[in-house]
């Protein structure tokens, strides 16, 4: 935002939100009365004033074009009085005052193929993070495990009440999970299974040895014994993070024949009900199998059916498996438990039940 300081014209950060709310919503700001969901992918919500807006919440893949961006301005100038706000799960939302708007908005974004829906109990839009297209660290290509998910499950994105409560699904292409997989109810998550390699010469040639010592979270690269300008890494201290990768293209850890995928449940951010609850390990690899990723799916449609039978209403996964316990959980599912569940990190005793209780079915 551009403000007159005592220095003259100064550019002082993000611009006020206030200025890029919809008319109806600055007129009623924190003065709403109750909102109804009328159909999938729309809210009505009416303010004290009797002011109404509808707000019609479009799917978008990770990345859009230019052109793309234009054509959805040019839908919000016709029907939204040139509003549109992009959500952090790859939504678009629209505005609208009355019904008939509502339904030109679905035909139009529809018509060019972007589904409506995703609100309420549905599934929303499944967020993943750049992956092998932009990221050197990835294990998994997010982009297209979301696509294949997408595919599959697309009839509860286009529902809003086919589900208990709603449902996130995420997809991060490695552990740094910039997919914010930690808290949604399904995530997948791109993981490595063998250190990097130390290609000697590029090491030498492109990276500092003392830095690379430092980075690692594990301890586990030190100088190499005999030749100092390069490294060697302890396998059995590296946890497969892809940090000193980052640092040194020196260390590629990509691996085509063992990285893959884990499959992790339960998270959620609301602080209802249980409150936040982070996601925990259910299936420790998977292959990698583009493009439609077999495997991946159905272990997904597993872990969905299992919450659409078992869950109480408004009940979300992470919540149903807590109630009815992780034992029941993975029996149920046919999931196999093994010993790559038990957390070994140091400080996970904190998270461990410590009951004596077990629920066996
Ligand atoms: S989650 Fe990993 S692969 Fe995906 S963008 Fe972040 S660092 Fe890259
Ligand atoms: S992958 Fe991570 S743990 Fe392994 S050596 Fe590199 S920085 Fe250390």
């Amino acid at each position: 935002m551009v403000e007159e300081t005592p220095w003259g014209l100064r550019n002082v950060g993000v611009p006020h939100y206030e200025q890029f709310l919809h008319p109806v919503i600055k007129k009623n700001y924190g003065k709403w009365a109750y909102h109804e969901h009328v159909k999938p992918g729309v809210i009505k919500h009416v303010a004290e004033s009797g002011d109404v807006l509808y707000t019609i919440r479009v799917g978008l893949p990770k990345y859009v074009s230019t052109q793309t961006v234009r054509e959805l301005c040019d839908i919000a100038d016709k029907y939204s009085q040139g509003y549109i706000k992009f959500t952090s799960r790859h939504s678009a939302t629209f505005f609208a005052t009355d019904e008939e708007t509502v339904d030109k908005i679905i035909q139009e974004v529809e018509s060019k193929g972007f589904p409506v829906g995703g609100t309420d109990h549905s599934l929303k839009s499944i967020i993943n993070c750049v992956g092998w297209t932009h990221c050197h660290t990835a294990a998994t290509d997010s982009p297209s495990i979301a696509k294949a998910l997408y595919e599959a499950l697309y009839d509860y994105f286009k529902s809003y009440d086919k589900l208990p409560e709603r449902l996130k699904i995420a997809v991060s292409g490695c552990l740094n999970m910039c997919g914010a997989t930690h808290a949604s109810d399904i995530a997948i998550i791109g993981v490595h299974r063998k250190a990097p390699r130390v290609i000697d010469e590029d090491v030498k040639a492109f990276c500092s040895v003392p830095a690379l010592v430092k980075i690692c979270p594990k301890y586990a690269i030190r100088p190499k014994k005999g030749d100092p300008r390069s490294v060697e890494i302890d396998e059995e201290k590296c946890m497969y993070c892809g940090i000193c990768y980052g640092e040194c293209p020196g260390l590629p850890i990509h691996d085509p024949k063992n990285d893959g995928v884990s499959i992790w449940v339960g998270g959620k951010v609301p602080s209802t009900k249980k409150g936040p609850m982070n996601s925990r390990l259910v299936i420790p690899y998977l292959p990698n199998n583009p493009p439609h990723w077999p495997e991946v799916v159905d272990a997904v449609k597993k872990i969905v059916d299992f919450y659409v039978k078992y869950a109480e209403p408004d009940e979300r996964l992470g919540e149903t498996i807590e109630r009815i316990g992780w034992e029941k959980f993975f029996k149920l599912t046919g999931i196999p438990f093994t010993d790559k569940h038990i957390d070994d990190y140091v400080f996970s005793y904190m998270e461990f039940r410590k009951g004596v209780t077990f629920k066996h079915t």
